[in-house]
Formats: C-alpha cells, structure tokens, sequence
C-alpha cells in the first residue's frame, strides 16, 4: 500500500475517497486499540456516529451503514459495547442489502509525498469541515464540534494532537453560538495548528503549512489594514469555505 503509484489530483478539490478512508482507519484501525468501549468513550462514539448519520454527505450504501451503526449504538444501554460486537455491524455481518463501508484506504486529496506525511490526520480535518458545513442549518451550534473534541480527546491516536485540540476548545468553543460561528471556529483553530506546525519535520515539503486558503484559492478573502498587516475578510471566506467543502463539490474520482 506505500508504493502505491501518485494519483493526479486537483489541489482545490475535496475528494470522497479521502473521506471514505478516513471513516475505514477511524472506525477499523483507531478505535480497534478498544476492545471494551465504555463510559465516556462509548457517549463519545455515539455521538461521532449519530452526527455521521445525520451530516455525511455520502453515497446511499455509506449512508446506510452509517443508519445501522447508529440505530445499533442507540440500541446500546449497558455500561460497554465490545469493539468485536461493533465490528461486526461496521462489516454488516447480518447483510443488509447496499449497507456498507468499503474496506481499505484510498488517500487523493490527502496523499502525502512519503507515506508517513498527511493521509489520515488531513482526512480528520477534511472530513470535520465537511461536517460543520453540512450542519449548517442546525439547531444546535455546537453539535459537531463538541462530537469532534469528544473523539479526538478520546480516541486521536496522536496524543499530544489531542491534547492540543482539547486545550483550544476549552478556551474558546463556547463562543461558538451560532453554525456560521462553528465554520468559521474551526477554521481559525485549523490555521492556528498549521501555523504552530509551519517547517516541523512532519510538514510534507510539497504541502507546506500555510493559513488557508493562500490566496491563490481565494484572493478576495485577503485584505490589508491601514498599517499593512495581513487581514481575513471573513464576510468571503465564509461563502468560499462552504462552496469549498459543500457536499456538490465533493469528488468522486477513484471510489471502486
Ligand atoms: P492538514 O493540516 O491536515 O489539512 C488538510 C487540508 O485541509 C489541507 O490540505 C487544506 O486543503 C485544508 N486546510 C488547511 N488549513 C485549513 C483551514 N484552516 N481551514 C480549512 N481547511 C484547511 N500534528 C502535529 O504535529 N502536532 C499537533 O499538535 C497536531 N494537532 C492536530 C490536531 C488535530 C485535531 C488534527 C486532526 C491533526 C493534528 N495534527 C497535528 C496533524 C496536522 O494538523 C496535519 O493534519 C498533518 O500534519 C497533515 O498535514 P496536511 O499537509 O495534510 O494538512
């Protein structure tokens, strides 16, 4: 899977297929570390899948698996579920009829330049922007995010990349009060990551880390003050972060 040959791509696209894998190593590989999942991780996966199945943007057979695992979990009223027991429901033992999530990992959008740069940790990020649009017209500001900072503080394989994340929503996500709030929350706190990682030794050189989108995405959305320092225009960035990660930009190259 490492000598896997490099798959053009378009650099201001979202792909499916990233998506999709990170759904597969997130839900097979990351919480396979917890045979027993209980208490406050199993409040923490149920939300993660509830709010899967209600903000997805993914195709009817992904949908359904996701239908399946949440109605399972909510079935779910004891202390524990067993990760075997989850298992079984994420590979549809019973046979549901077009209910699945595809096996394997397919990064396009998130390759990185050697295999231990980007994929899944981009595929996090992609995946949780997807969601903050998608939920847009929520009643409920803090529904995806607050998802996102349970499984990451939970489940994250990178530890201190959890720890991190944790700190920042307890500074600042209870300001998020409205949708728009929480886009545009997670896109400062996403600009801020990459600009603390900005030339460490994880930064794949072909992507380095810059605040997004560069100007070359999106120049309406720079501006200067009068002193010359660097400005957002946020009344831009919005419109061009939900077109940018809108389920109808989406793309669905190399999906089997
Ligand atoms: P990523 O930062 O993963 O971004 C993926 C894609 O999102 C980019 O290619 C770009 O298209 C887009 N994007 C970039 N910035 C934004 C933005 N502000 N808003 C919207 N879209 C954007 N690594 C560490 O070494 N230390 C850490 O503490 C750490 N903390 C992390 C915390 C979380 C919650 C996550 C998910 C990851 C963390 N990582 C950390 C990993 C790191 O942030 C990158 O994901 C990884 O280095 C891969 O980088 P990348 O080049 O693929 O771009």
């Amino acid at each position: 899977n490492t000598e896997e040959p490099w798959k053009p791509f378009n650099r201001s696209r979202v792909y499916m297929a990233d998506l999709e894998s990170t759904l597969h190593y997130s839900l097979r590989s990351e919480l396979a570390a917890y045979p027993s999942i209980r208490g406050a991780a199993l409040n923490a996966l149920k939300k993660y899948i509830s709010v899967l199945k209600k903000y997805f943007p993914g195709r009817p057979m992904v949908m359904n698996l996701l239908w399946s695992a949440d109605s399972w979990l909510q079935k779910q009223t004891g202390d524990a579920v067993s990760y075997e027991a989850f298992r079984e429901i994420l590979d549809n033992s019973e046979q549901l009829p077009d209910t699945a999530l595809p096996e394997g990992l397919t990064w396009v959008g998130c390759q990185g330049s050697q295999p231990h740069f980007r994929r899944y940790p981009c595929g996090v990020w992609t995946l949780f922007h997807v969601l903050t649009v998608q939920a847009m017209n929520s009643s409920d500001p803090q529904e995806v995010l607050s998802a996102m900072r349970d499984y990451i503080g939970i489940f994250f394989g990178c530890r201190p990349c959890a720890e991190h994340f944790k700190t920042m929503a307890e500074e600042s996500m209870a300001e998020v009060i409205t949708t728009k709030m929480a886009v545009l929350w997670l896109w400062t706190i996403h600009n801020r990551v990459n600009n603390r990682l900005a030339g460490a030794l994880s930064e794949d050189p072909n992507f380095p880390k810059i605040e997004w989108p560069s100007p070359e995405l999106c120049s309406a959305c720079h501006t200067v003050k009068e002193n010359g320092d660097h400005k957002w225009n946020q009344e831009e960035v919005l419109p061009f972060f939900v077109s940018y990660y809108s389920k109808n930009t989406i793309l669905t190259d190399y999906l089997e």
